[in-house]
């Protein structure tokens, strides 16, 4: 590279890489002739050189020496000679690290400089309170004092004044802070902080270097992935001032809603006042359509600037600004960070004014944030009247314990419990505990204040500026404006679209967009009483046509697992195109245990084959509701799985049970055979245990029932002139001769009941892929297997050798911590087992060309990996009902990628 240092306007927004996201977007704006006080960017090579290193490249120096007196030479020029030359040195990485690093203002300030502002600004208290603000920053980042020692220090002096606000100083104290503060220094350090700007620079550029290796920095890369190597750049700008006077301010706007997608800018704005203000959230913003009221002239230019910037970013912008006495100035943009129904509102607003193309729009979308929109929804508030309100500054709804203090959401998470963090606002370093919430309150701030930003990142609902609520996080309690005291721990409920705090726990209701498919047109029961808000119409038809496109694009089938007609009419209802997995064992559940029972107990061919027929009736009736919502649609029902003695009462209850019973008791008769039951049953495995083939292999006539129940309801359904389209799956198949056996019996079970119904009953025989001895006989499995279905639960199980219960819970977390893998290979589908799906897939293919192939474990409805089946090229995902859109989506992105 050939230089450290770049002037704004020699930069652009693709070197972001170079030089950080902030200056790429300065250097951008620059171009574009937008207002951007002048300044340059040092390199983020600079700062890898200096943190590999320990020190800065030799030629730095020169180079900072030419920007900064080119930069005092357009000052001069653009301003006159009276401006005092005063930077803002601030941080910017290539991905985003908001507030994770240092950041000096007014470097430049002295005993000389700060008359010079005060006669440059004729206000001399404003000139002190920088100077001030100044010393202390400079102690504090760049020398690295301790904090607390200018906090005592600054409360002596508003004591001393009598006034608990530093904003009420006059001029005078002020001066005495200030020189509290230096004399601080000189005590600390044995020397004053540097007169000359140019040093006070160097240093503060050191800093802002250092800050990299910070601890929140740290801590927030390895959260978010950021690569250690990266390096910040650092931009150097003249510093505006927005606390200089009623027709100063400082603001933070998007150029749509961030929040809803609704068009026309949107924003904070807060008058006499530097951005920290804004971001602490001390004090509360006015929303920016006010700033038309106070100062419409810059009102008019700042939307003339979004627009602008908009067209030419042909994306959402969000932006920082400042107004210094009338004029404005644009000191960031960068894309704009959304909120989930927001991402689907703008993606297809933008196609709709020619700004971008559906294949873009479906880019900008992700399953994950539709998953987020199909989230419930507390029922109107018609139902309740909020307790309190505030910004709702990140949609969806919360229901939660209080928790007050960032450490205690992490504990409680980690013992299960969901919390909802309540804060009079929140810092960078509460971002641990706001990770552990699935809620975020504050009684001060705005949208763009730290919580609200970080809980649109995060995708988790946030009601902020809620300042009718006192809190005393003292004592730990909160009070509602009407008075009712809620302490930690007591449930509260939170709605991030409306800003509507509840009391208690506030019943949730379908969201609008699962509504709109599950039961669209108004066929459904109302659910919000009174008009629908257009808001929603608007997310509801920007879903369905960016899943219009998604279809358009995908190759993958998307199935639904489902085990009851309920399930299927919703898998239905959401697009699914068949079900790839109904599990069957809940049909032995709940009022059929007693039957199961009595199959296990019996001991006679007679007795088993009596609790058999009882299945069958039943099982026929399930099959039927199921095939007759899925009419003309494949509907793969999975043989029974899991051991029978799953289907008993618990060993030890039964032991505790059989030893207080009453000797002579009928019951404990029962209870006694019961328990020998169980005991001889008892497996120390039963995840290797008797389970899937190997049960239906030794349990004579279950899978044969089974078998019958699905031909029968499938006759009865087509003589009733329907379509119903069965198909037979047999889990936990190791090798083709269980499959064979099964299958046997299964086809001249068909064959049967073709023959009684006099109806011909086809239907598929295929087998589940969920061990790894199948996986590699794939070739041998295809000749007898009409299909495979591949069960990557078990799958993963088998391949890693570990229990799904129980490894999540215990040694998960340890391997996370260790990256042995980044993510549950229970989520995310892990290479190797993903390597098995592959390789099955080409060996089952190449031997039975035209082999249908699908997932139907959890992976199926996980965005990574069905853009890892997709390139696998299985023919179906299957996925639960609610994930259903959300595969479509995905499978659609996957094929866009390929193309
Ligand atoms: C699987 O193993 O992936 C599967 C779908 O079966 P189950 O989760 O029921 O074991
Ligand atoms: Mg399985």
């Amino acid at each position: 590279m050939d230089k450290y240092v770049y002037e704004f306007a020699d930069g652009g927004r693709h070197m972001a890489n170079l030089l950080g996201g902030e200056s790429a977007g300065l250097a951008e704006m620059t171009r574009m002739d937008l207002p951007v006080p002048p300044g340059f960017t040092i390199t983020t090579e600079a700062c890898r050189f200096y943190l590999e290193h320990g020190r800065e490249p030799a030629r730095l120096a020169e180079e900072i020496t030419r920007a900064w007196t080119q930069l005092e030479a357009s000052v001069h020029k653009q301003f006159g000679a009276d401006r005092p030359m005063l930077v803002a040195v601030r941080s910017g990485a290539e991905i985003s690290m908001p507030g994770m690093m240092d950041t000096v203002l007014n470097v430049g300030l002295g005993d000389e400089a700060v008359e010079q502002l005060a006669s440059w600004s004729g206000d001399e208290r404003f000139a002190w309170e920088a100077y001030s603000r100044f010393v202390r920053s400079f102690a504090e980042t760049v020398l690295r004092l301790p904090e607390y020692l200018f906090r005592t220090a600054e409360a002596d002096v508003r004591r001393s004044a009598g006034t608990t606000a530093t904003g009420e100083l006059d001029t005078a104290r002020l001066k005495t802070l200030t020189h509290v503060y230096q004399h601080i220094v000189r005590h600390e350090t044995g020397d004053a902080i540097p007169r000359d700007p140019r040093r006070q620079l160097e240093l503060a550029v050191r800093a802002v270097f250092d800050s990299w290796n910070g601890e929140r920095a740290r801590a927030y890369r390895n959260r978010e992935d950021i690569p250690e190597d990266l390096g910040t750049a650092v931009n150097v700008c003249l510093m505006v001032f927005g606390s200089l006077g009623p027709n100063s301010g400082t603001g933070v706007a998007f150029t749509r809603d961030p929040a809803t997608g609704a068009p026309g800018a949107y924003g904070d704005y807060l008058r006499r006042a530097v951005g920290e203000d804004i971001v602490a959230g001390l004090r509360n913003t006015v929303p920016l359509t006010e700033l038309e009221r106070l100062d419409p002239a810059s009102y008019a230019h700042l939307c003339a600037n979004l627009r602008a910037l908009e067209t030419h970013y042909r994306d959402v912008c969000d932006i920082e600004f400042t107004i210094e006495r009338g004029t404005l100035w644009m000191l960031q943009t960068r894309i704009g960070e959304r909120g989930a129904e927001a991402t689907f509102r703008i993606a297809s607003d933008l196609v709709d004014e020619g700004v971008i193309t559906p294949d873009e729009a479906l880019g900008r979308v992700t399953g994950e944030r539709l998953a987020r929109l199909l989230f419930p929804r507390f029922a109107d508030s018609a139902h309740g009247h909020p307790s309190a309100h505030g910004v709702a500054a990140s949609p969806g709804a919360a229901v939660g314990r209080i928790v007050f203090d960032a450490h205690k959401a992490a504990d409680h998470k980690a013992k299960g419990q969901n919390v909802i963090l309540v804060r009079p606002q929140t810092r960078p370093e509460d971002l641990p505990g706001m990770l552990a919430s699935i809620g975020l309150l504050t009684t001060s701030g705005g949208k763009t204040s730290h919580a609200a930003v970080v809980a649109r990142g995060l995708g988790i609902p946030c009601v902020c500026g809620a300042e009718r609520i006192e809190l005393d996080p003292h004592h730990k309690t909160l009070t509602l404006p009407d008075g009712t005291r809620l302490h930690e721990g007591d449930f509260l409920s939170l709605d991030g679209s409306t800003g509507d705090v509840f009391a208690g726990r506030t019943p949730l209701v379908t969201s609008p967009v699962a509504r709109e498919f599950l039961h669209p047109a108004g066929g459904a029961p109302q659910l919000w009483p009174g008009p629908e808000p257009a808001h929603d119409e608007a997310v509801v038809h920007a879903v369905q046509r960016v899943l219009g496109w998604a279809d358009h694009h995908r190759r993958l089938g998307v199935r639904a697992n489902a085990d009851t007609a309920t399930e299927a009419d919703q898998a239905r209802a959401f697009g699914a195109e068949g079900i790839g997995l109904c599990r069957t064992e809940h049909m032995f559940l709940g009022d059929r245990q007693p039957i199961v029972e009595r199959l296990i107990l019996a001991e006679t061919a007679q007795e088993r084959g009596a609790a058999l027929a009882e299945l069958l009736t039943v099982q026929r009736e399930d099959f039927r509701a199921i095939l007759r919502v899925m009419d003309g649609l494949p509907v793969a029902v999975r043989l029974l799985d899991p051991p029978l003695h799953e289907f008993l009462p618990d060993l030890t209850e039964l032991e505790i049970r059989h030893a207080t019973l009453d000797d002579r008791s009928r019951d404990r008769r029962h209870t006694a055979r019961l328990l020998e039951a169980a005991r001889r049953t008892h497996e120390q495995n039963p995840m290797l245990g008797l389970r899937g083939v190997r049960l239906g292999l030794t349990s004579p006539g279950l899978y044969a029932t089974q078998v019958r129940a699905l031909a029968e309801a499938a006759a009865q359904l087509r003589a009733e002139g329907g379509d119903p389209r069965p198909e037979i799956m047999v889990p936990l198949v190791g090798d083709v001769r269980e499959l064979r056996l099964i299958k046997l019996q299964a086809e001249q079970v068909l064959a049967e009941v073709s023959a009684s119904t006099g109806i011909e009953v086809s239907c598929p025989i295929g087998t589940m892929i969920e061990l790894p001895r199948a996986a590699l006989t794939a070739g041998d499995l295809a000749a007898d297997a009409a299909f495979f279905s591949f069960g990557t639960n078990d799958l993963t199980q088998t391949t890693w050798g570990f229990s799904r219960d129980d490894a999540e819970a215990s040694f998960f977390p340890d391997y996370l911590k260790h990256k042995i893998f980044d993510v549950s290979p229970f989520q995310t589908i892990d290479p190797v087992v993903g390597s098995l799906v592959t390789q099955a897939t080409a060996a089952g293919k190449s031997a039975r060309p035209g082999l249908e192939t699908g997932v139907c474990g959890e992976h199926g409805g996980d965005p990574a990996s069905i853009r890892f089946f997709d390139q696998a090229g299985l023919d179906y995902v299957s996925c639960s009902p609610f994930r259903v859109l959300v595969a479509r989506l995905e499978a659609g992105k996957a094929a866009l990628e390929k193309e």
